[in-house]
């Protein structure tokens, strides 16, 4: 008699690992910047030292420095060497496997998904569908806009200039009395969006996913799809954060791309290795190099 029985739970590592990651981030970032605010009021914390203020581990502050580096060899006001280094880092991840500061480390980014769990619970399948499609696609670009802008007034003034409305700041620092008022409103927009639309920040206005967001152009590590084994179930679709149609793509190279891995076989699609981060062609055939974003 043929027992019946149960079929093998499939583990997935990728989404716990990536999980583990960010929070191993975020707690990491929050005892650094709190304990550098203690310093600044002159609290020293036993053990964890001085810390650091947020811009010495920000690398956004060395992407915006290396003009004047290159010019006139100094840094930008505030910026540190260490966000120089970090900087490099993270341009050096982002030539190989995409905008994974973003989809990994990002405390602000992890915040953001976070509260979307929530919203997914409120609106179920409505959820991170409420812009128009038209409309969507348009203020994707904004962000560029606000790369463009940022990066030219920190040229021009030799200052940090998003400073005074970066909600990553006012994250960790709302309860110094620090924080300007521009930046804890975009936070709070922020924070309140994400229960709407996910990753609203990330989509719409950070400067510095722009500047990653480019590397999907050309990165060595891609998100790919074997068109051969593809089902067509659109599973990869649905569980894209950043609504990017990886269904119909052979390599996904929308800007918007986070380098999640939330559409792999490790994670949402149910054929095996159908779905992969790797290099070169997957398919033994030229793919479509799109993926575009819905
Ligand atoms: S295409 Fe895949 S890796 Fe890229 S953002 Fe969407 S789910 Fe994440
Ligand atoms: S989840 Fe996998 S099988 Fe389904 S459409 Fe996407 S690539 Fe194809």
């Amino acid at each position: 008699m043929n027992v019946p029985t149960k079929p093998a739970v499939k583990r997935k590592v990728t989404p716990w690992l990536r999980r583990g990651v960010q929070i191993l981030f975020f707690v990491s970032v929050a005892v650094v910047a709190t304990t550098g605010a203690l310093a600044e009021k002159g609290i020293a914390v036993p053990v964890l030292g001085e810390g650091a203020s947020l811009h010495a581990i920000c690398p956004f502050g060395g992407v915006v420095s290396f003009w004047q580096l290159a010019t006139a060899g100094t840094l930008v006001k505030k910026v540190h060497d260490s966000s120089v280094v970090l900087a490099v880092i993270a341009l050096a991840l982002s030539l190989l496997f995409g905008p994974v500061i973003c989809g990994w480390v990002c405390p602000l980014g992890s915040v953001q998904e976070w509260l979307g769990g929530l919203g997914r619970k409120i609106f179920g399948k409505r959820y991170n569908g409420f812009v128009p499609k038209k409309l969507d696609r348009v203020l994707r670009y904004l962000r560029y806009v606000v790369l463009i802008g940022v990066s030219y007034m920190t040229i021009m003034t030799g200052k940090l200039a998003f400073q005074e409305v970066d909600p990553y700041f006012a994250l960790f620092n709302l309860w110094t009395g620090e924080v300007a008022l521009a930046s804890a409103v975009v936070l709070g927009l922020t924070l309140v969006l994400s229960l709407f639309v996910e990753r609203p920040f990330c989509k719409y206005a950070c400067p510095y996913g722009a500047f990653q967001g480019l590397f999907n152009l050309f990165r060595v590590f891609g998100i790919k799809r074997k068109a051969a084994t593809c089902i067509d179930c659109k599973a990869c679709d649905r569980a894209c954060p950043m609504n990017i149609e990886v269904s119909t793509a052979g390599t996904v190279r929308d800007h918007q791309c986070i380098s999640c891995l939330k559409c792999t076989s490790e994670a949402a699609c149910p054929v095996p290795a159908t779905v992969l981060l790797a290099a070169g062609r997957v398919d033994g055939k030229p793919g479509n190099e799109s993926g575009e974003a819905r």
